[in-house]
């Protein structure tokens, strides 16, 4: 077993001033160190502090819920084990996000940037018999991407998108590109037309943050390098002012 410190950046609406700075907290944990931190928090809040609050629903690294600023970097608690880490583990919600309470943080930005690329299969033709099939290497083309989990561990980590809450940021980008490749599909122009505006890709300057710390390891900037050359392909140019 191993001692675990946990310094957790804490904000609570009812107690602390909006927008106030926040608390910093300490917390030491017992754990096996092939535990994950998330077993860490759970142990906290269920005998040291109640009243700790964060977000957990999988804990395999399959939902997203617990994606948090651990030790400077955007990850998954639930991905994250005891024995990688510190001694002492520093905790903070996700940056850019508004945070609800402690490392919850409200997602409704994130989401509503993927909602405007219409993340939904819009096909052509009547409906088929069956389902609508596609050959292995159809689908081949999309499997990276199609592994997306909605963290917001990119969107939140992008320096572009700290700096302009108007860009789409890289996971809708990830979900446009996931559409467009898709062989089903039947609007790339409109889907490349929504995504090359001036909100779109043209403002990624391939940082690599995203990529980085995405929790599934997809290439999101190798996905936007292709949207643009897409673009420029198909005489989709970058807006006055990108230039
Ligand atoms: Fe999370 Fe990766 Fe999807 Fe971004 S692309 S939301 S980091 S899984």
């Amino acid at each position: 077993m191993v001692s675990k410190k946990f310094k957790i950046k804490r904000f609570d609406p009812e107690k602390d001033i909006p927008g106030g700075k926040p608390r910093w907290e300490e917390f030491t944990v017992e754990m096996d160190p092939f535990e994950r931190l998330l077993d860490g928090l759970v142990r906290i809040k269920e005998a040291q502090d109640g009243s700790l609050t964060f977000r957990l629903s999988c804990a395999h690294g399959m939902c997203g819920s617990c994606a948090m600023k651990i030790n400077g970097k955007n990850a998954l608690a639930c991905q994250t084990l005891a024995k990688n880490t510190p001694e002492a583990v520093v905790l903070e919600p996700l940056p850019v996000f508004p945070v609800i309470k402690d490392l919850v943080v409200d997602m409704d930005p994130f989401f509503e940037k993927i909602g405007a690329v219409m993340p939904w299969l819009v096909a052509d033709g009547p409906h088929p018999e069956r389902e609508r099939s596609q050959s292995p290497e159809e689908l081949g083309k999309i499997m990276d991407a199609i592994k997306c989990i909605m963290c917001g561990c990119c969107t939140s980590s992008c320096p572009v998108y700290r700096a302009d809450r108007d860009y789409l940021g890289p996971a809708a980008l990830v979900k446009a590109a996931r559409f467009i490749l898709d062989s089903r599909d039947a609007t790339w122009k409109e889907r490349l037309k929504a995504v090359s505006g001036e909100n779109g890709f043209w403002m990624c300057h391939s940082i690599y943050n995203c990529y980085e710390v995405c929790p599934r390891s997809i290439d999101i900037t190798g996905y936007i390098a292709w949207l643009k050359r897409l673009a420029v392909k198909k005489m989709f140019f970058p807006p006055k002012g990108q230039r």
